[in-house]
């Protein structure tokens, strides 16, 4: 049986932005020093904040939430934490690798705006490279095959194709580098963080 220490819980800084997962361990050890307030992700206490006593007073959650039992009472495991001081946690960067640049673009070609399979995407300088183009977040997007050889060597003006949009190093970690255990209810109350203007992302897969 997994044992629900090891829990994954949702990091936001001061601005309540996500900057990192850690271990429900680790959010307790953060909450024990006052290092970090629990984001109520229940229905009646949604985005409320709470320390570690007005937390652990809390009598009522959703059936099968995890839970840490202690002789006396039980205690709902965090989802989410946000940071009360400086970051304590270091942001990480998302490493630029060819299939973090397909996943944010959801492995849409950013020219014609069809989805496509990995093996049928390249990577694409937006601004070609004897053009001075760098391989960067901001002039690498995924394109398909056909506009891809179409867009050849020149610049989207030059080629008359416009990009679906501009593109930008990602603010999140993507979760396709997480693994271990994440249950179904947390992801839920992650969704708001991890993509607030996107009502259609799923964090599973
Ligand atoms: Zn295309």
């Amino acid at each position: 049986m997994p044992n629900s220490l090891d829990n994954q819980v949702l990091v936001l800084n001061r601005l309540w932005q996500p900057v990192n997962i850690c271990s429900a361990r680790r959010a307790l050890g953060l909450l024990c020093l006052d290092h970090a307030h629990v984001v109520g992700t229940f229905e009646d206490n949604l985005f409320s904040t709470h320390d570690l006593q007005s937390w652990m007073r809390l009598e009522d959650g959703p059936e099968g939430w995890p839970v840490v039992r202690t002789v006396s009472s039980k205690f709902w495991l965090p989802s989410i934490i946000v940071l009360t001081a400086f970051d304590r946690l270091p942001r990480k960067e998302v490493k630029f690798s060819r299939e973090n640049v397909l996943h944010r673009d959801g492995h849409v070609c950013q020219y014609c705006g069809e989805r496509f399979e990995s093996r049928d995407l390249n990577l694409d300088h937006v601004v070609p490279k004897d053009k001075g183009g760098m391989t960067t977040w901001e002039n690498i997007v995924c394109s398909c095959i056909r506009c891809n050889s179409k867009k050849g060597n020149k610049l989207p003006s030059e080629a008359k194709m416009a990009l679906l949009r501009k593109p930008v190093a990602p603010r999140w970690r993507p979760l396709v580098d997480f693994n271990g255990e994440v249950c179904k209810e947390h992801h839920e109350s992650w969704r708001l963080f991890l993509e607030p203007n996107s009502a259609s992302v799923t964090l599973s897969g």
